[in-house]
């Protein structure tokens, strides 16, 4: 493997690629976490603000009740001189005292704002109110000559004047009857409610200012949340495609080619491609090693030409049948290598060799089967090619007895058979080798057919 290239690749690394996109992916997912949380806040805001208009409205609407029901009881007892009027009033001012409930969950929504101010103002009034309802009170109760000592402190604490004193009970019950029915009772009764209703109105167009800056801010977290859910799921699309291109892909690819045999493509990740390159330097190096084993597996050492084996193979697997077969044997061998020694024997062997295989086609197979015993396999040759094989061997032998440097002059016999003649023997093998025994018996040196 060395010295046939380092097999690292560029491209994308998987491995990289895979920190960066799940760093992506939990940013996005944490950002959209944070923007979920804050969403609940902005919900939370809104339903906040709506929650407390209608606790507002309801105290307002409590504080107009509980003022109305003050004026109805004090009306009801200068009117009846019933006491029980009197002890509902200051049931309500005492015990009740629905509006300082009221006035104290104002407040708590309201802090140092225009509408507490207003709310503030209404509160001196609804005082002025009061001391006139004392007033009257404590005038009817003495026009109705009762033990005001009976009466609550704030009855007892009123001073009447002068003149209410002075006057006669008719008139004094008619004063009182007049303080909260007159027309400056009801001015300042449509003042306070004009005043809580101005609060009132104050604190709505507050609402529905916090409102709408927390509707608007609800809509913004919206559609970032919409940019990162797409975000996101591009992100995942992205992974999907990736992964697919880089690894998926060269994945099945490399499988498909290893299972056919081929070195591998170079594709996808960077991992991959150096996956690739290595399998292949290494694929490439077995194969090699494999062809040369096979050929020394195969072919004859001294000559190049096809050895015993290689033969064997041929044989399974050419069509004998539209082949011709030549067995070809060297004349009196045993001389040569007895007169000029083995080394030269071996040299006139390779000689014969390389003269074989130039006598005939490149398509057909040369084979040395034995010692001084050769074969040639004639593809696509039938009898008609009988003189064509007859020149062959002559010239061959013409060759081999005038040899152009120092070998000694030899010559070969030559048993030929036809594959369309084997019906007979069953066997074009055996067929060669009689005929190739025929020519020995008739002298050497030449040719013989089996018929
Ligand atoms: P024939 O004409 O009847 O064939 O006579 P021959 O002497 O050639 O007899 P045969 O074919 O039986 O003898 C083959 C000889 O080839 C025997 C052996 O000494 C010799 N031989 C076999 N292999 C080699 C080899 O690799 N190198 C050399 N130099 N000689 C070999
Ligand atoms: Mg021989």
């Amino acid at each position: 493997m060395q010295g046939s290239g380092d097999p690292k690749s560029r491209g994308l690394s998987l491995g990289k690629l895979n920190y960066v996109m799940a760093f992506l992916a939990l940013l996005l997912s944490l950002l959209l976490l944070f923007a979920t949380y804050r969403t609940s806040g902005g919900y939370a805001v809104m339903r906040e603000s709506t929650e407390s208009y209608i606790k507002w409205q309801q105290s307002a609407y409590k504080m107009q009740i509980a003022s109305d029901y003050l004026t109805d009881q004090v009306r009801s007892f200068v009117m009846t001189g019933k006491r029980v009027y009197v002890n509902n009033y200051f049931k309500e001012v005492n015990v009740t005292r629905r509006r300082e409930t009221a006035l104290a969950e104002l407040r708590g929504g309201l802090g140092e704002t225009e509408a507490y101010q207003n709310l503030k103002s209404v509160m001196l009034k609804s005082k002025a109110l009061e001391e006139r309802e004392h007033y009257a009170i404590r005038l009817m109760a003495a026009a109705l000559g009762f033990d005001i000592s009976t009466f609550p402190p704030e009855i007892q604490a009123v001073q009447l004047s002068e003149k209410d004193l002075t006057v006669s009970r008719d008139k004094q019950a008619e004063r009182a009857r007049s303080m909260v029915l007159d027309s400056v009772y009801v001015q300042i009764k449509s003042d306070i409610s004009t005043g809580i209703q101005d609060c009132f109105s104050e604190m709505i167009k507050e609402t529905e200012a916090k409102q709408s800056v927390a509707a608007n801010d609800l809509q913004d977290l919206l559609s970032k949340q919409r940019w990162l859910i797409v975000s996101l799921i591009s992100i995942v699309f992205i992974i999907v495609l990736m992964t697919s291109l880089l690894a998926i892909n060269p994945l099945l690819q490399s499988v498909k080619h290893i299972r056919s045999e081929q070195s591998l493509p170079i594709m996808g990740a960077s991992e991959f491609r150096f996956l690739a390159k290595t399998y292949n330097l290494m694929y490439e190096a077995s194969r090699q090693k494999k062809e040369a084993l096979a050929y020394e597996a195969t072919h004859d050492k001294l000559t190049g030409l096809y050895n015993r084996s290689g033969y064997d193979f041929l044989l399974q697997n050419v069509d004998l049948d539209t082949s011709a077969l030549l067995f070809i044997d060297v004349d009196k061998f045993k001389d040569v290598n007895d007169t000029y020694g083995h080394d030269t024997g071996d040299r006139v062997l390779s000689r014969i060799a390389q003269v074989l295989k130039e006598s005939f086609r490149s398509g057909d197979y040369i084979c040395r089967i034995g010692g001084d015993e050769f074969a040639a396999i004639m593809v696509r040759s039938g009898p008609q090619f009988k003189e064509l094989i007859e020149g062959k061997v002559t010239r061959i032998n013409d060759r081999l007895q005038h040899p152009d440097n120092d070998l000694p002059p030899v010559s070969v016999s030559v048993g030929v058979a036809f594959g369309e003649h084997t019906h007979t023997s069953g066997s074009i093998v055996k067929d060669a080798d009689l005929a190739l025994y025929k020519v020995k018996e008739n002298g050497r040196c030449g040719c013989q057919f089996y018929e």
